[in-house]
């Protein structure tokens, strides 16, 4: 089972690490490492077993999601049978996602276990998930494949008069009819003027004749993420949108060339950074270039000028360049591709031609 092969992977770096145990509260590493979905639950991942705590709402759901794992279920909080867990493996030494555990929760954990030494961990269960294993690139797939379905779809339903609220509203029964559990995310729809914002939050604009539409959506799938941007245009767009969407279509595709395994964020960022500067549109390209998807809508490798992750094998990143003009309206295209040794695929197959509806 693959959250088995993941606790192993991480259970198999513990000494380099430098502790006899690692307890996992950040809860998009927990459904990692046990497929657990609720709200409450962490695991305690040692050498050789893992042990997953959760309170008594989750004790069935526990039992079915999480069936290869112990399990223990308290009532009165998870500090005493951690604790009493802890004792029986024999931690002296626990590292913990530091990035998670609140100063007072920090606290309370010292307290209780007093001779346990708490070791702040980085973002290593982050890490060993940039790259995908077989089943989440499977579930990465299939929730692009819905997302590209819905686009296809929704362009039928964009008509004069119809609003951005409207259309947000036609994605997600969309993608909720094609089988995903729901969008990934708050879908962005922007009419017009309303697409120079990058993240403009969808309201009651009307569609009129010559604007653009930048549609930026995705379905979620078993928990993975799809996301996806493009960017039509509804009647004769002006000219100036017509020549920025080939640009930041150059700029995509400067991007996803520059992406293989081994290469910085940075460089992939430069890479479709300079065909928008070349243009001189830098300054209206106001954010990075990408970010990695799986069991959170954003997580790493982050593609950016400041980003020297380099990108692994597996990774699933989106590469997401814009040009956005104040009072006139915006162009995004932003497309997920897998990572491979020599280059990337790319997940999706909506065209990237500007569409004139
Ligand atoms: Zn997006
Ligand atoms: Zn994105």
């Amino acid at each position: 089972m693959d959250h088995q092969l993941r606790r192993a992977a991480l259970a198999a770096r513990l000494s380099e690490l430098r502790v006899d145990a690692v307890l996992v509260t950040r809860l998009p590493n927990v459904r990692y490492l046990t497929g657990f979905t609720g709200s409450n639950g962490q695991a305690l991942v040692a050498a050789k077993e893992t042990v997953f705590l959760t309170d008594g709402r989750y004790d069935e759901r526990s039992r079915n999601e999480v069936p290869d794992v112990e399990r223990v279920i308290s009532r009165d909080g998870l500090l005493a049978p951690l604790g009493l867990q802890c004792a029986r493996l024999g931690v002296a030494r626990l590292g913990f996602d530091a990035h998670d555990v609140s100063v007072q929760q920090h606290e309370r954990i010292a307290t209780a276990m007093p001779a346990i030494e708490l070791v702040p961990m980085g973002e290593e269960i982050e890490r060993q998930r940039w790259a995908k294993d077989d089943e989440e690139s499977e579930l990465l797939r299939r929730a692009q494949a819905i997302t590209d379905q819905a686009f296809d779809d929704v362009l039928e339903r964009l008509s004069v008069g119809v609003t951005e609220r409207q259309i947000v509203l036609e994605l997600t029964s969309l993608l909720r009819r094609d089988g995903a559990d729901g969008p990934a995310f708050d879908p962005i729809v922007a009419f017009g003027e309303n697409a120079a914002e990058p993240h403009h939050d969808p309201g009651h604009r009307i569609l009129e004749e010559g604007d653009v539409i930048k549609l930026d959506f995705g379905a979620l799938c078993a928990g993975y993420h799809a996301d996806m941007t493009r960017t039509v245009a509804f009647g004769q767009p002006l000219s100036e949108l017509t020549k920025v969407y080939d640009i930041v279509r150059q700029a995509q595709q400067a991007g996803i060339d520059a992406v293989r395994a081994g290469v910085t964020g940075a460089d992939v960022d430069e890479a479709a950074r300079t065909v928008i500067e070349d243009a001189a549109y830098g300054d209206a390209f106001s954010h990075g270039l990408g970010h990695g998807v799986g069991l959170e809508i954003h997580e790493g490798p982050r593609l950016s000028h400041v980003s020297d992750d380099a990108l692994p094998a597996g990774a699933v990143v989106t590469v997401e360049p814009g040009i956005y003009l104040p009072g006139i309206g915006g162009v995004r295209i932003e497309d997920m591709v897998e990572v491979t040794e020599d280059g990337c695929r790319v997940i999706g197959t909506s065209t990237r031609e500007f569409l004139e509806l």
